[in-house]
């Protein structure tokens, strides 16, 4: 099986935690991880890996600098610093996104275009992102300049469509900011219809520059076919989707429930949420952009439902939603986790503060070589 400590920069990139582990130790230490935070609630099924756990990621984004003595690299921030270190193709990377990337930069002096230099605040590229829907097979390439003028952008694009016909649509960002986010606020659409599609589960979705979309399609799907059956839909039942992002959850869950509410914070995944729901011919799904447990709150006292997923950030849930979930009683909660340890204590106080009893727990592994653990867990009311 995979082992990635032939990649040169492994060290320096700090993005795979586990790249010294073949991929079987891998997923037996995440195991591990997941059996001493959970057992104590329910047997802790063995994790589900993928078969080929390489190039699995949709998203790539590099940031372009130069060398003390001129040449022009791409790649990653080492951990902790602004020091990039060069990476032409990496494993766990889309290798079309790498291939991009690589012909940008090797295009650059071509077109006068010179990376940014935030010291003296001179030149003008400053990280390029590429998405790609692995189901469509469309993809998006964002350029990130400092300043608004792209002097040469008409032959840029042309050229860049002429190497890479597969491109679909090209984004111009402007990010004139001291900042560690990639994208600023201004987008101009240089190509294409700005946005790229994609599919999972039998569903569409819209992926702009800026939304939120699941970095690993392959292991999504597995986890969302594993949270769908833990929820047993039957065509009927009312459902929440908590801390909803894009959508995606309550979106193919309408296709199997009465009615779907999705609630999350992030007003820009709100509106790619309702644009989804439009763009699948989904009625009876409706997003609410609010803070999760406030809605529970006051779902607690009115609203009738039979299910709630709840996908909360690392930092795990609130004492808040908890208490509401409790009040509000659906017959499952299937709560999805990036983070073993938030998750048991949520599950801790779930068990001890309600007749909530944990009834399945199934690691995913949604991010081979990174340390990252991704649980579905199920939890039904013992009567
Ligand atoms: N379920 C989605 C996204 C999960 S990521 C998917 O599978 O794609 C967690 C989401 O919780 C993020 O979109 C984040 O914006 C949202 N979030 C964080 N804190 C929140 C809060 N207090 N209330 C509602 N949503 C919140």
């Amino acid at each position: 099986m995979a082992n990635l400590s032939a990649c040169p920069v492994s060290k320096k990139c700090g993005g795979c935690q586990l790249q010294n582990m073949d991929y079987t130790r891998q997923l037996r230490y995440k195991q591990s991880v997941a059996v001493k935070y959970l057992s104590k609630y329910c047997r802790v099924e063995p994790i589900i890996g993928m078969d080929c756990p390489e190039h699995y990621r949709n998203k790539v984004q590099a940031a372009f600098g130069r060398t003390r003595s001129g040449m022009i690299i791409s790649g990653v921030y080492q951990s902790g610093t602004h020091n990039i270190v060069r990476v032409d193709n990496c494993m766990i990377e889309d290798k079309k996104a790498d291939e991009i990337i690589v012909s940008i930069r090797n295009m650059l002096p071509g077109f006068r275009m010179y990376p940014y230099d935030e010291d003296r605040r001179t030149g003008f590229l400053r990280h390029v992102l590429v998405k790609r829907g692995f189901a469509t097979g469309e993809i998006m390439v964002v350029i990130v300049g400092a300043v608004n003028i792209f002097a040469s952008k008409n032959n840029f694009v042309k050229a860049l469509l002429k190497k890479h016909p597969e491109i679909t649509t090209i984004v111009f960002n402007v990010n004139p900011a001291d900042t560690n986010l990639v994208l600023g606020e201004r987008e101009s659409v240089l190509y294409g219809r700005g946005y790229i599609e994609d599919e999972l589960c039998g569903c569409r979705f819209r992926i702009s520059p800026r939304s939120f979309y699941q970095i690993n399609p392959v292991q999504t799907k597995v986890l969302y076919d594993k949270a769908m059956e833990l929820a047993r839909l039957d065509g009927t039942q009312m459902v929440i989707d908590a801390y909803c992002g894009i959508g995606t959850i309550g979106l193919i869950a309408s296709k199997k429930a009465g009615s779907v509410l999705g609630v999350e914070l992030n007003r820009d995944a709100v509106n790619d949420a309702r644009e989804n729901a439009a763009l699948n011919g989904a009625d009876n799904i409706r997003f609410i952009c609010a803070d999760a447990g406030d809605f529970m709150q006051e779902a607690a006292g009115t609203e009738h439902t039979d299910v709630v997923f709840m996908d909360p950030p690392r930092a795990g849930s609130t004492q808040k939603f908890l208490s509401s979930l409790i009040k509000l009683s659906p017959d499952r909660v299937v709560y999805i986790s990036c983070n073993p340890e938030t998750l048991a204590r949520d599950l801790y106080f779930l068990t001890g503060h309600s007749k909530y009893r944990v009834k399945k727990i199934q690691p995913v592994d949604m991010f081979p070589h990174t340390k990252h653990i991704e649980t579905v867990c199920l939890l039904t009311l013992d009567k």
